[in-house]
């Protein structure tokens, strides 16, 4: 019988991790299928258990549970220990493991596109996804590293769990950046943004998480427009998911063929 395999997350139908997976799978001959799960905060916990209970071999997280799916393991690697958010769960001696392969997959992209060294870094948004790329970012030698968020309650929140780390409100930016990084929801979420025009005064490479097949997100556009150079974050979803596969069947897959699969419908 074919192992089983999921995403879980709210919303949901956007998600390309089962093409993905899917894809590694057929690569690396592994007999899997992969399915996405919607779920409401309240049956999250409920809903994880259930799938481990049926059988279920590993759960990839997503905005906005990844906070809760750290919570919920017994086990936590060095980099999900860090995080506090996890985006990978699977079972080993009946015990609920978590990684955070975020970080990994987002360096992995990133670096394909520029160095990181001695550069300063602003990145939009303080949820799972900052917790989850900060210490990886932080390894790479960044001459600095500053993270806006629009919320109050969430610049006080992840300045509780990361003391030595700058987090702001978007209105207290100051300064030019080398880099920036849109690592907010409002794209997933349809919503406007009103990036602060002034840190693009110097055309920092812009990053965004968010992704499409186009390579053309909202971030994307406005960055472009802005005359930097901008990609989205379709090569680190790539990634990310390489890691957790990786976790999971202990074989390594080739990214590229995917990645350059899926971009196709822009090339046609
Ligand atoms: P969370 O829900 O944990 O955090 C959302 C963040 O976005 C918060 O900081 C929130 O700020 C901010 N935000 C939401 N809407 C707006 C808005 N309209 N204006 C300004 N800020 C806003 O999500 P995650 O951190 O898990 O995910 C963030 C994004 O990163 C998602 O789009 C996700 O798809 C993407 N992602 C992509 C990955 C990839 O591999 N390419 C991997 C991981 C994530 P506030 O505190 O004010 O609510």
């Amino acid at each position: 019988m074919s192992q089983r395999f999921a995403v879980i997350g709210n919303p949901i139908d956007h998600s390309l991790s089962p093409i993905i997976h899917q894809y590694f799978a057929k690569q690396t001959q592994i007999d899997l299928v992969y399915e996405k799960m919607s779920t409401e905060a309240s049956y999250f916990k409920s809903q994880v258990s259930n799938f481990f209970d049926d059988n279920g071999k590993g759960l990839n997280i997503t905005s906005p549970f990844k906070q809760n799916a750290y919570e919920m393991a017994a086990i936590h690697s060095e980099r999900c220990t860090q995080a506090r958010a996890a985006n990978t769960l699977w079972l080993k001696e009946n015990q609920l493991c978590a990684d955070n392969t975020d970080g990994i997959g987002l360096i992995r992209d990133l670096t394909r596109y520029v160095s990181l060294s001695g550069k300063r870094v602003l990145i939009f948004g303080a949820g799972g996804a900052t917790r989850g790329i900060i210490h990886p970012l932080l390894e790479e030698n960044l001459a600095d590293v500053v993270i806006a968020n629009r919320s109050l309650v969430n610049v006080f929140e992840f300045s509780k769990a990361f003391v030595d780390i700058k987090c702001i409100t978007m209105q207290d930016i100051e300064g030019d950046f080398d880099i920036i990084i849109n690592a907010t929801s409002a794209n997933l979420l349809e919503e406007f943004i009103a990036f602060p025009a002034l840190c693009f005064s110097k055309q920092p490479f812009c990053y965004d998480l968010s992704y499409t097949q186009q390579n053309q997100t909202p971030f994307v556009q406005y960055a472009r427009a802005l005359g930097c150079l901008a990609v989205d974050g379709l090569g680190m979803l790539v990634e990310q998911a390489a890691e957790a596969f990786f976790i999971w069947h202990g074989i390594r897959p080739s990214t590229h063929q995917i990645i350059d699969f899926l971009r196709k419908p822009s090339k046609s």
